[in-house]
């Protein structure tokens, strides 16, 4: 077989533990062989973050602006006791966050879903992509408690020194307050990558807040999304025949449950940290959600949702076989892939993408799977592969669909 070209290059960034294992092997067996691979390769390994004071982090997110579309390995973020493992310098950022605040996006994450693993929810037949806006509210609160009788307000102070003022409440007794905040530059971006992956993804996007209770906090969210959804976003939804469906949290919880699946649900920063593990679990397995952040300049990185797997990478040190899942990571490739086709009016690079993915469903349905899967599965002919072999049953897969 010829391999397939690319025109442009895609922003590789390298990462961690188990999943940098993976990601040498992905590379060598399922994208090497059939792909002339153009990548700008960033090693974002902890040992390399700490050798360049983390500035590789910053350097991939700016070659990402510069070529629009990236996929991550997952990374260690430092604690305390990296700190000490790697002997680093400082305990540095996350670079999900660092990467996220340099190309001010969006996260969105939905599960793969196989035909022989059932999700919990019995009506789910469709992936559930869960949007969640990543600035403000409770993540940037400040709190107070209370000790005895007093008076507790708002203050805004404008730039003038006019102050605007709202009594919280006139305590009698000890209790507790908290003041939080939101942006309208933030919300405003958050909704355009919302709209702009529902055209993408050609898929419907609901979004739901609590707007009935909060008259001005939550209803400024709703607002917003209803005003950019109507100037920018009508037309284009009317043509796809997709739908902007606002409704409150509560109700949206509801549907969610009774629905089938197959949309977006954008939610603000705490139900989205609450639901998307939710979702995650409820389909079945954190091994199997993708996750691609989009940027409201329409720069795309692709991941896998999961971490570095440490637990297995500790037994892949002494020598033990691993059986640990690559399917969240091959997707992620998949995705940054097929977008990098898209972007380049490259067919076969597109058609390379779909065929990754089907190779490595088709794998997973005709029964070899990792230990995680195999526990989940109701076919009866589970072969539990480790983590290299699962992806050379893969290959042979993938090999066939090109020689036919
Ligand atoms: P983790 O890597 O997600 O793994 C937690 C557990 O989930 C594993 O021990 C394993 O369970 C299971 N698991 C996760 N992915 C799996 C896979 N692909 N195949 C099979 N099983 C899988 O979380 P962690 O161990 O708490 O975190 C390790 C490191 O990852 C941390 O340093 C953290 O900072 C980092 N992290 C990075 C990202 C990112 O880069 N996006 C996200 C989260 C965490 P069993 O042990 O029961 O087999
Ligand atoms: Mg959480």
């Amino acid at each position: 077989m010829k391999k397939i070209n690319m025109i442009n290059p895609l922003v590789e960034m390298d990462g961690d533990e188990m999943t940098r294992i993976l990601w040498g092997i992905i590379k060598e067996e399922l994208l090497n062989p059939f792909i002339e691979l153009k990548t700008e390769y960033y090693d974002l390994g902890l040992e390399h973050r700490n050798e360049t004071n983390d500035k590789v982090t910053t350097l991939a997110a700016e070659a990402i602006k510069k070529y629009g579309v990236g996929v991550k390995c997952a990374t260690i973020t430092p604690n305390a006791e990296r700190v000490k493992e790697y002997n680093l310098k400082e305990m540095w950022k996350s670079p999900n966050g660092t990467i996220r605040s340099i190309l001010d996006g969006t996260v969105f994450r939905a599960p793969i879903i196989v035909d022989s693993i059932k999700p919990y929810v019995r009506t789910w037949e469709k992936p559930i992509t869960i949007a969640r806006h990543a600035y403000g509210d409770v993540y940037k609160d400040v709190e107070m408690k209370v000790e005895g009788k007093g008076k507790a307000e708002i203050v805004f102070t404008d730039e003038n020194g006019k102050e605007k003022r709202e009594l919280i409440h006139d305590f009698k007794d000890g209790g507790v307050i908290l003041g939080m905040h939101n942006l309208n530059k933030s919300i405003e971006s958050f909704a355009r990558s919302c709209f702009n992956f529902a055209i993408d993804t050609k898929q419907d996007l609901w979004f739901a807040t609590k707007d009935t209770i909060s008259k001005k906090y939550d209803h400024t969210f709703k607002d917003i999304f209803q005003e950019i959804f109507d100037a920018e976003y009508k037309e284009k939804f009317k043509e796809l025949n997709i739908e902007y469906f606002y409704t409150l949290i509560d109700d949206a919880i509801a549907r969610v449950v009774k629905s089938q699946g197959g949309y977006i649900w954008a939610c603000k920063n705490y139900d989205g940290d609450v639901m998307s593990d939710m979702v995650a679990t409820a389909f079945g397995s954190l091994a199997m959600m993708t996750s691609v952040l989009v940027s409201p300049d329409g720069y795309y990185e692709y991941e896998a949702a999961h971490g570095t797997v440490q637990r297995h990478y500790y037994n892949y040190l002494k020598g033990k076989d691993t059986s640990t899942n690559s399917m969240a990571t091959i997707f992620a490739w998949s995705g940054a892939l097929r977008k990098r086709g898209e972007m380049d009016n490259n067919n076969e690079l597109i058609e390379f993408a779909n065929n990754l993915e089907r190779a490595s469903l088709q794998t997973i349905n005709e029964g070899y799977m990792t230990k995680d899967l195999a526990l989940l599965s109701d076919l009866d002919n589970v072969k539990v592969m480790n983590s290299k072999d699962f992806i050379k049953e893969i290959r042979i897969r993938l090999e066939k669909i090109y020689n036919n």
